[in-house]
């Protein structure tokens, strides 16, 4: 059976931006890609579909267009992994051999946590910007609404842009505030957390827009069912003294950020960690047992924020160190836990929120350019007309801009506790 040097599972932004990363600086590379999707998403456009300033269809591009040729593309999803058989078997029982193996397939939205949902997604007032296809039901709902309550809901965290069920909270409040709607709409953030974002420095600002837009506040309150029909939702609610209660709250319209799991096949396989996520070093993104494994995105265990942004500084990391290690070498690229969070408080406005791992401020921009705690008219065209074409034409392209890793030459080279795989 023919041997890849690289296959990739999962054809998202971290895969597609690896493979670019890859191809750019080895373009004779054998890569096998396992991606069952027909179509690919551009994700955090759907913030501004839910808000009515993007069309969906701009956020979504086929599959094939976007595989570069010389990659062998199998359009099913990873069943297993053999990690110690350097091997991965696809749902139609294909078997990939690989030298290195790069996953990327992303996370679980877990829909069937929210008891009482099933089917009802998309009808009866509940919407989610975080369901493929529904952020125009979000912008419909939004417009329809002239009185009554809107519940926005998020989950416990971890989440993929863990800023999107507020930002969807205040896009839809700016429309109702300018259709002089908003003093005959009860607003309620109901959020599982105990803060309001978990970068302190951003969390004034924010506070701000919840007074301008009159919104209640629901921190430790964590959705629990609902009931479609009656329109109701059942939420837990932790005091201050730690006891907890349940609440009930009636909702003309919802918005749901599902809680955000492993996907089985990840949790399943040798390559987990006690929690599902892919367990790799939040360095090299390397795997912590496995030399060969690399992971990247949404699906691994690292602390940064799961994040489109994040991923565009990890591609090349993993790029870089996959090469080093098919050749040998000692790998130097390091991830610093990049993200970024643009968080849309009114239309026309950005809180551009970028930090690295800890929680430690990350700006791109100078504070004279871009005062990133600070609402900014700047950082929302950065995200309504750059951010787009740099996903498309830039990161998926392997076009690193402002990108670059950065390289350390005393890394540790024993790290592995048990003997891994000849590759
Ligand atoms: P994904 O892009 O989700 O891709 C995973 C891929 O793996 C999919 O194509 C899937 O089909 C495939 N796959 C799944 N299972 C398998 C399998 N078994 N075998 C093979 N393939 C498989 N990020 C930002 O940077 N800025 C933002 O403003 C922002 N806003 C967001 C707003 C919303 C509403 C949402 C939902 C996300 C937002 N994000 C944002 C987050 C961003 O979209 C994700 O972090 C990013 O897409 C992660 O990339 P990924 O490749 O890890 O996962």
């Amino acid at each position: 059976a023919r041997v890849y040097d690289v296959v990739v599972i999962g054809g998202g932004a971290a895969g597609l931006a690896t493979i670019a990363s890859l191809l750019k600086r080895q373009p004779d590379l054998s890569i096998a890609l396992a991606e069952p999707s027909q179509q690919h998403f551009y994700q955090p456009g759907w913030t501004l579909v839910g808000g009515g300033v993007f069309e969906q269809s701009s956020t979504v591009k086929n599959m094939a267009d976007l595989i570069p040729q010389t990659v062998s593309w199998f359009d099913t999803a990873a069943q297993s992994f053999s990690p110690l058989q350097n091997s991965v078997l696809l749902a139609d029982n294909t078997k990939l051999q690989y030298r290195s193996l790069i996953v990327a397939t992303g996370l679980k939205l877990d829909w069937g946590a929210i008891a009482g949902l099933d089917n009802h997604l998309g009808s009866c007032g509940i919407t989610s910007n975080y369901a493929p296809g529904l952020a125009p039901y979000t912008w419909e709902l939004v417009q329809n609404l002239d009185k009554g309550r809107a519940i926005f809901t998020q989950p416990v965290m971890p989440i993929k842009c863990a800023g999107a069920p507020q930002k969807a909270m205040y896009l839809s409040c700016d429309h109702w505030l300018r259709r002089q709607r908003l003093r005959h709409i009860d607003v309620q953030f109901c959020s599982a957390g105990a803060v309001l974002f978990g970068v302190p420095d951003y969390v004034p600002a924010l506070n701000s827009y919840i007074e301008k837009y009159d919104i209640s506040l629901n921190l430790q309150t964590q959705l629990l069912s609902i009931d479609a029909s009656a329109k109701t939702a059942r939420f837990k609610k932790t005091n201050a003294d730690s006891s907890t209660e349940i609440i009930e709250k009636e909702f003309d319209m919802l918005h749901l950020t599902p809680p955000q799991v492993a996907l089985d096949v990840i949790r399943q396989s040798p390559l987990a960690d006690v929690a599902g996520w892919v367990d790799v070093f939040p360095d090299t993104l390397q795997h912590k047992n496995y030399a060969n494994v690399f992971a990247l995105g949404d699906c691994a265990n690292t602390p940064n924020s799961k994040t489109a942004a994040a991923v565009r500084k990890q591609a090349p990391v993993v790029a870089e160190n996959v090469l080093n290690l098919l050749k040998n070498r000692k790998l130097t690229s390091v991830y610093d836990g990049y993200g970024s969070c643009p968080l849309t408080v009114e239309r026309g406005k950005i809180v551009l929120a970028e930090f690295i791992y800890g929680g430690k401020l990350a700006p791109t921009f100078p504070s004279w350019f871009i005062n990133g705690t600070q609402p900014s008219a700047l950082s929302w065209f950065l995200k309504e007309k750059m951010l787009p074409p740099l996903y498309w034409y830039a990161m998926l392209k392997g076009h690193e801009w402002m990108a670059a890793s950065i390289q350390k030459d005393d890394l540790p080279t024993d790290r592995h506790v048990k003997p891994s795989c000849n590759f």
